[in-house]
C-alpha cells in the first residue's frame, strides 16, 4: 500500500483515539489551538512557500473573522454559521481590495504593505468602541449543531482536526492540478508563467484570498472556543509567528503547516516553565529563543523540519490513468508558405542605445528562420519585442494577419506563439511531465474550486496525456518523472521545447536553444529541429551558435549593432564577406 494512505489512515485513527481515549483534558485544548493555529498557517504554507509571496498580515485575517463573527452572535444574536459565512464574505471583500492593491508591488513592497494592514487592523480593533477596544468581547456563545454542544473539548477536537485534514488534502489536491502548477509557477518570477498563458496577477489574487478565507475559518473557531475576543492574538506580531510556524514546518510543504504550529505551541509550553527556572525572573523571553531558533532553521534547513521527511518519503510515481482521455482540440494551422509573422521596422531604443535598429524580417509558414549575429548584436531585443516581453518604440509586427505589437506576452501566446527562453526558466521541484504541462495550461480551463474538490480529474488528463505526448515527440519519454531540477542542460532545453509545443503553438521562437549545450546534446537538438520542421512547424531560431543554424535554418537574419546586416539562405550568409568581418571582428 501506498504509504501516504498509511499515513493518513494513521493520523485519522490517533485522532479518533485522542478523542475516546482518557488524554488528560489539558492536552485536548491544547491540540485544539493547535489545530486553529494550523489552518492559518496553512493559507501561509499555500501563500508564501508556494506561491512566493511574503505576508505578515494573515493574523489580521484570523482577526476579521473572530471579529466578525463575536460582533453578530452577540449583538446581533445570529447564529455562529451564519456569522462564519458573513465573516468569510467580509475577508473576501477585503482580501480582493487588498490583494488587488497590493499585489502588483514587487520585491519587499509586498511584505511592508502587509505589515501596514496588519498594524491599522489592529489598531482599528482596539480603538472601536463597539469592539470593546483592547478589552475586546466577552461572552461569544460557543458552537452548536443541532441543540448539542460541539465548542468545546473532544468534540470540538474532531470539529477542527476534520477542518485541518480537509484543508490538507485540499491544499494537496489544488497544488497537484492545472491551476496548481500555476501557482508554483508564480515564485520564478511572472515572466515564464505569463508567456505560458498564465493572469499571474489573476493567480497571485487567488491564492491571497484562499489563504486569507483559511485565516478567517481559523479566528471563527477561535474566537468560539475561546468565547472571548481581544486584539492581541490578530496583531502584526502574531502575524510574525505565524510566519516563523510555516517556516519552522517547512514553508513549501502542506504537512509543513501541522508540524510547524505544533512543534512551536508544544514548545512555547515548556519555555514558559523552563525559561524563568533558568533566568530567574519571568519575562516573554520566549520570543528571544525563537528568534535564535529561526535564524538556525534558515542558516541548516531551510526548506524546514517537514523536508526532512519528504525527503524519506519515496516520490509518488504518478499511475498514468490518462491513457485513455480524449486529445486536445488543436487550433488550425496556417498553410505551407503562408506569411506567418511579418516584422516591420521593429525599433527599440534603450535610452540613448538602439538595441533593434529598423528591423525587418518574415516567416512563411513551414519554415524555420534563423536571427543570428554576434554578441549584443540585438537578437534578444528582437525575440522580446515579438513575444510581447518588451514595448515597442516604433514599428509592427504582424501575426497571421493580426497586428500582436502592443499586446502582453499572454495574449500573444494565447494567438500561437510558443517561445522558450535564453535561460531556462522551468519549476525545478516539478517532475518534467508537470513542467511541460504548464504549457498546456492556456488549453484548460479547469480553476482553482475544482482542483481542490478534484472535479478536474477529466481535464487534468487531457493535460497530461498530452504533455507526455509532446514529451515523447521530441525524444524525452524517459524522463517523465524525472525532477526537472535534476536535468543535464541538453534535456532541460528539450524540456522548454515540449512545454512551448504544448501550448499547440503555429510559430515556435527559441532564444538560444543550443547555448550551453554539449556536443552530443547539440546533436540530439538538431534532431528535435528537423523532425519538427517535417512535420511543417514553423520556427524563428535566435542563435550564436553559427554550425546550428547553418545546418538547420531555411534563411538567416544577420543582426550586428542592432541592425540588419543581410537577410539569405545559409549559403548566401556563409559567403558574405560582410558577415565573415562581423563574426571574426568581434569572435576567435
Ligand atoms: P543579443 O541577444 O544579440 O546578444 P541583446 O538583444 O541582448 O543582444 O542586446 C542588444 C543590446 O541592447 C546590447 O548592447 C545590450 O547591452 C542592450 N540591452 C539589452 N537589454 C537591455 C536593457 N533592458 N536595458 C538596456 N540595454 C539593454
Ligand atoms: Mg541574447
Amino acid at each position: 500500500m501506498d504509504i501516504r494512505r498509511i499515513g493518513w489512515a494513521a493520523l485519522v485513527t490517533v485522532i479518533i483515539l485522542i478523542a475516546v481515549l482518557p488524554v488528560p483534558e489539558f492536552w485536548i485544548t491544547q491540540l485544539n489551538y493547535i489545530g486553529i493555529g494550523t489552518l492559518a498557517v496553512l493559507g501561509l504554507i499555500l501563500l508564501t512557500g508556494v506561491g512566493g509571496l511574503t505576508s505578515f498580515g494573515q493574523a489580521a485575517f484570523v482577526g476579521i473573522g473572530a471579529y466578525t463573527s463575536a460582533y453578530l452572535t452577540i449583538n446581533a444574536g445570529l447564529s455562529p454559521w451564519l456569522t462564519l459565512l458573513i465573516g468569510l464574505a467580509l475577508t473576501t471583500a477585503s482580501a480582493l481590495v487588498l490583494g488587488w492593491i497590493t499585489l502588483r508591488m514587487s520585491g519587499h513592497y509586498l511584505p511592508l504593505a502587509t505589515l501596514g494592514w496588519g498594524l491599522s487592523l489592529y489598531y482599528l480593533m482596539g480603538n472601536m468602541d463597539a469592539l470593546g477596544k483592547y478589552d475586546g468581547m466577552l461572552n461569544i456563545p460557543g458552537l452548536s449543531l443541532w441543540g448539542r454542544d460541539i465548542g468545546h473539548g473532544r468534540v470540538f477536537f474532531l470539529l477542527t482536526s476534520a477542518l485541518v485534514l480537509l484543508g490538507i488534502l485540499s491544499l494537496t489536491f489544488l497544488l497537484d492540478s492545472r491551476a496548481g502548477r500555476a501557482i508554483r509557477a508564480l515564485k520564478s518570477g511572472s515572466q515564464m508563467a505569463e508567456s505560458m498563458g498564465v493572469n499571474t496577477i489573476r493567480f497571485k489574487i487567488g491564492i491571497f484570498l484562499l489563504a486569507a478565507l483559511f485565516a478567517s475559518l481559523s479566528g471563527w473557531l477561535y474566537a468560539h472556543y475561546q468565547r472571548s475576543v481581544n486584539p492581541s492574538p490578530f496583531g502584526v506580531q502574531i502575524g510574525i509567528e505565524y510566519m516563523f510556524m510555516a517556516v519552522l514546518g517547512g514553508v513549501g510543504h502542506v504537512w509543513g503547516a501541522l508540524v510547524g504550529v505544533t512543534i512551536t505551541k508544544l514548545l512555547a509550553d515548556q519555555l514558559q516553565v523552563l525559561l524563568p527556572r533558568l533566568i530567574g525572573t519571568s519575562g516573554s523571553y520566549e520570543s528571544i529563543v525563537f528568534g535564535v531558533l529561526l535564524v538556525l532553521i534558515l542558516k541548516y534547513a531551510p526548506d524546514g523540519i517537514w523536508a526532512f521527511v519528504d525527503r524519506k518519503v519515496p516520490k509518488r510515481q504518478r499511475a498514468a490513468d490518462w491513457e485513455d482521455a480524449p486529445a486536445l482540440a488543436e487550433r488550425a494551422k496556417p498553410a505551407t508558405g503562408e506569411l506567418l509573422l511579418d516584422v516591420k521596422a521593429v525599433r527599440k531604443e534603450f535610452g540613448g542605445l538602439i538595441a533593434v535598429n529598423d528591423i525587418s524580417f518574415q516567416i512563411m509558414a513551414g519554415q524555420i528562420i534563423g536571427l543570428i549575429g554576434p554578441n549584443g548584436a540585438g537578437k534578444s531585443t528582437t525575440f522580446n519585442l515579438v513575444t510581447g516581453v518588451l514595448g515597442l518604440t516604433r514599428g509592427a509586427v504582424t501575426f497571421r494577419g493580426e497586428t500582436i505589437s502592443g499586446l502582453s506576452a499572454r495574449e500573444i501566446a494565447r494567438k500561437g506563439l510558443g517561445r522558450t527562453f535564453q535561460h531556462v526558466k522551468m519549476i525545478p521541484d516539478m517532475t518534467v511531465l508537470e513542467n511541460v504541462a504548464l504549457g498546456a495550461h492556456m488549453r484548460g480551463h479547469k480553476g482553482v474550486l475544482s482542483a481542490m474538490t478534484r472535479l478536474d480529474r477529466a481535464e487534468e488528463q487531457t493535460l497530461l496525456k498530452e504533455a507526455q505526448r509532446q514529451l515523447e515527440r521530441i525524444g524525452m519519454g524517459d524522463y517523465l518523472h524525472d525532477m526537472a531540477g535534476n536535468l543535464a542542460m541538453g534535456p532541460q532545453r528539450l524540456l522548454e521545447i515540449a512545454r512551448a509545443l504544448c501550448s499547440d503553438p503555429a510559430l515556435l521562437l527559441l532564444d538560444e536553444p543550443a547555448a550551453g549545450l554539449r556536443h552530443k546534446e547539440k546533436q540530439a537538438l538538431i534532431e528535435v529541429l528537423r523532425q519538427l520542421q517535417r512535420e511543417g512547424m514553423s520556427i524563428l531560431l535566435v542563435e550564436h551558435d553559427m554550425d546550428l543554424v547553418m545546418d538547420v535554418c531555411d534563411r538567416l537574419v544577420v543582426m550586428e549593432f542592432g541592425t540588419r546586416l543581410m537577410e539569405g539562405t545559409p549559403r548566401e550568409v556563409q559567403q558574405s564577406p560582410e558577415v565573415r568581418a562581423a563574426y571574426l571582428g568581434t569572435e576567435h
